[in-house]
């Protein structure tokens, strides 16, 4: 772990406020979504760390759990700083949920609770690093592999193994997550194991729809290619062998160099992409930018890091079927 993670762990009193406001501590949240059948003690009580380990906690656990997530809507997910207050709740938690090397202070916490149900998504299905024939890179480095093979800085995931965790993203990685995931409950809760499986296969069935929606959508297109400020979309690329071009990564401020945007425009060229992407949870500017030297559209692509009111849906299912509307408009699908 690197000095800046440590870091992360200790709130200045400029983020207190601020993480104040976004989370809630997990003792007194315990139990609200579920609270209303008076059955909250014999609840199982998850602690998701964000948005896409939320959804399959709840799908997956309908009433038997309490799910509490760590990531607040709106708040960006890879530099989310946890209370020492919620550190500390999270040693109280059935069971936590999470995909290791995303946030760097959530992995940290959650080495440190001691909770025995302790589910790591990216152990359920096998990550990939994107865009890198070069070989991994497991040293101290955080910078993506697939952001350094593009070309493109800034990128810091959080990811020390290098590997892309952005695995929710593909419905087919997903389900392979949301099996795991139901497998755990069922051991950590053995007296309502028959009704996590049902809701399992489920959510399974529903992710295998989704995935045949996506292959059909996007297997007749114009262009493969398309343009997005962040490079969530790998494995989504992948699966349905399409080309991510990312601009300049995860951090929203940081600005691409003039030989990457150069880069790009003679891609969009080339490639006769028509529309750049930029995310609900970051600042449009280097798309806007980029899209404006070049003459092009600009368009939502979600990495569903979280779900806000300006998301173009209600859960995961609906932002998907939203990303590959704007895909299928922005690769001209026939
Ligand atoms: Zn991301």
């Amino acid at each position: 772990m690197s000095v800046m993670n440590v870091r992360r762990l200790i709130p200045t009193t400029a983020l207190a406020g601020a993480v104040a406001l976004g989370l809630v501590s997990l003792s007194a949240c315990a139990g609200t979504s579920d609270a209303a059948d008076g059955d909250k003690g014999g609840k199982l009580d998850v602690v998701a760390s964000f948005y896409p380990m939320q959804y399959l906690a709840e799908r997956i656990g309908g009433g038997h759990v309490a799910v509490e997530t760590l990531t607040k809507p709106g708040v960006e997910p890879h530099d989310l700083e946890l209370k020492p207050k919620q550190i500390g709740a999270l040693g109280e938690a059935d069971v936590i949920l999470y995909l290791k090397g995303i946030q760097p202070a959530v992995d940290e916490a959650i080495a440190q609770a001691g909770v025995k149900n302790t589910i790591d998504a990216t152990t359920l299905t096998k990550l990939e690093a994107h865009g890198t024939e070069v070989g991994h890179d497991h040293g101290d480095e955080h910078a993506d592999e697939h952001a350094e093979e593009e070309g493109h800085e800034g990128h810091d995931h959080g990811s020390e193994a290098g590997a892309d965790p952005h695995v929710w993203l593909d419905p087919v990685k997903y389900a392979e997550v949301a099996k795991g995931v139901g497998s755990a409950f069922e051991k950590a809760d053995p007296d309502h194991a028959a009704d996590y499986r049902k809701n399992t296969d489920a959510l399974v069935k529903k992710l295998g729809g989704l995935n045949t929606e996506f292959e059909t959508g996007l297997k007749n297109t114009a262009t493969r290619t398309f343009i997005t400020t962040h490079s969530a979309f790998g494995y989504l690329a992948e699966r349905y062998h399409l080309e991510q071009e990312g601009i300049s990564g995860i951090d929203p401020e940081s600005e691409p160099s003039p030989a990457r945007m150069k880069e790009l425009q003679e891609i969009a060229a080339k490639d006769k992409v028509s529309t750049v992407f930029f995310e609900t949870l970051a600042s449009d500017k280097t798309a806007k930018t980029l899209a404006g030297d070049t003459g092009l559209k600009t368009d939502v692509l979600d990495p569903l890091e979280g779900i806000t009111d300006k998301s173009r849906g209600g859960d995961y299912i609906e932002v998907m079927r939203s990303n590959l509307t704007a895909l299928k408009k922005a690769l001209g699908a026939k």
